[in-house]
């Protein structure tokens, strides 16, 4: 049978991503969710099946083994693995993928468990291996990375002819009502807010202290919003990608009550990842964290408000400058509504099934590409026709 899709994981993305296979079911005729606790893809493979009458399987699987997934997925044969486990099990998933030639296609880079540190270097390794198996990898095809990177792709297709300038703004306007929450895998947030920024200016890396740069900005359909300015991982495909940028940087809205509770949990050690004793066994402070904390799957229910994410691009079109705005605005209890999930899941699990559809037609030529390396037409139509349309604004006000 075609149109078969493997989704890894069972969390908050994992929810959306099955939920709009589902929906979506002329391509995806069958799925497998599969995760390292099977009850959760059960629980989600019932809803799913109620809601849509879905044709869902489920298994146990330790992604960190590649043997193991190996054998599942021969087992199941799917056209595409859709990964949204976490970063760490990048490459065993696209080890297994290589062994078993079927194509791949993830939500967020790899990044070593002992390093809070982030880089497309391992995954790109794989480019020649993939091309050479006649399989295709898709990396990074959330919303940020992923549908940041198909807009700037879309900016620079049908607007400019050349582009200088890049802020991708991403705010979450959002309130859970807990004093402290995070909107995705706690552990992976955490170690990228708590890490020191860095923007790409004049073809050099600059870096800053944590959350040093600061800037407020007036989002539409959300309001006034502190911004901070992070690393994040689609400036480095970005700044490879977009030919002639002078600048890209990437600014996150963060409530104060966020801020002085991670300041609070940096400053007694409850952020650190050094491995350290505990009543005689060995413990990772950022993990028993994470494990205190809310399950992003289970702050739907409490969210309200509204996210926008997008980027602003500023360049030239025929000798005149330009600036174009182009953000999606997503609502927190619409995502609930339709999937059971808040609106941080939902913008990345949308992008992660037109990703797997994507790979899935076969018009993807073989190798490993980041997504503004696609042409960014098919896209950009399936976020309008699959729950994340897209607004766009001429005269914008710029972040300075
Ligand atoms: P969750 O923590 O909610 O879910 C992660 C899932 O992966 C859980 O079901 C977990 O299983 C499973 N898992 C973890 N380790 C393994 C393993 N070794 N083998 C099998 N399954 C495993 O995270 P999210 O859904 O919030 O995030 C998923 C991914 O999406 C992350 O990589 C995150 O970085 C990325 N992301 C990307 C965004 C983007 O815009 N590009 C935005 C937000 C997230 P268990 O239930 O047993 O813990």
């Amino acid at each position: 049978m075609k149109g078969k899709c493997m989704i890894i994981g069972a969390g908050g993305v994992a929810t959306v991503a099955a939920h709009k296979c589902c929906q979506n079911n002329e391509v995806f005729k069958q799925i497998m969710i599969a995760s390292r606790t099977k009850s959760k893809c059960d629980t989600l493979a019932e809803v799913l099946r109620e809601k849509y009458g879905a044709n869902v399987l489920t298994a146990a699987v330790d992604a960190d083994n590649t043997d193991e997934l190996i054998t599942l997925i021969n087992e199941f044969q799917p056209d595409v693995v859709l990964n949204l486990a976490l970063p760490y099990q990048d490459l065993s998933i696209m080890d297994a993928c290589l062994a078993t030639k079927t194509h791949y296609v993830d939500t967020a880079n790899y990044e070593p468990t002992d390093t809070a540190k982030f880089e497309y270097k391992w995954q790109w390794a794989y480019r020649e291996k993939f091309k050479n198996a006649g399989i295709t990898a898709l990396l990074g095809s959330g919303f940020d990375p992923g549908v940041t990177g198909v807009f700037c792709a879309y900016a620079a297709k049908h607007y400019f002819d050349t582009i200088e300038y890049i802020d991708i703004l991403d705010c979450n306007g959002g309130d859970h009502g807990y004093p402290f929450a995070t909107n995705f895998n706690p552990e992976i947030n955490i170690r990228e807010v708590s890490a020191n920024g860095r923007y790409w200016q004049d073809g050099k890396w600059i870096e800053t202290a944590p959350m040093q740069i600061k800037r407020e900005y007036d989002f539409d359909g959300v309001g006034k919003k502190d911004m901070y300015l992070l690393y994040h991982e689609e400036l480095e495909s970005l700044a490879l990608n977009i030919k002639g940028l002078k600048r890209i940087r990437f600014f996150m809205t963060f409530g104060q009550s966020y801020l002085t509770h991670l300041k609070c949990l940096e400053n007694v050690g409850m952020t650190s990842i050094k491995p350290i004793m505990y009543e005689g066994r060995e413990i990772i402070p950022l993990q028993f964290l994470k494990a205190v904390l809310p399950e992003p799957a289970s702050l739907g229910s409490r969210t309200v408000g509204k996210t926008n994410i997008g980027c602003i691009i500023s360049g030239h079109k025929d000798g005149k400058p330009l600036n174009y705005y182009v953000y999606n605005i997503c609502d927190h209890e619409e995502c609930y509504k339709e999937v059971g999930s808040q609106a941080v899941s939902y913008t990345t699990g949308v992008p992660a099934m037109i990703g797997a559809m994507l790979v899935m037609s076969g018009e993807i030529p073989p190798g490993v590409f980041n997504v503004e390396e696609l042409d960014p037409d098919a896209f950009m139509g399936a976020l309008n026709k699959w729950g994340l349309p897209w607004q766009e604004c001429f005269e914008p006000v710029l972040v300075g």
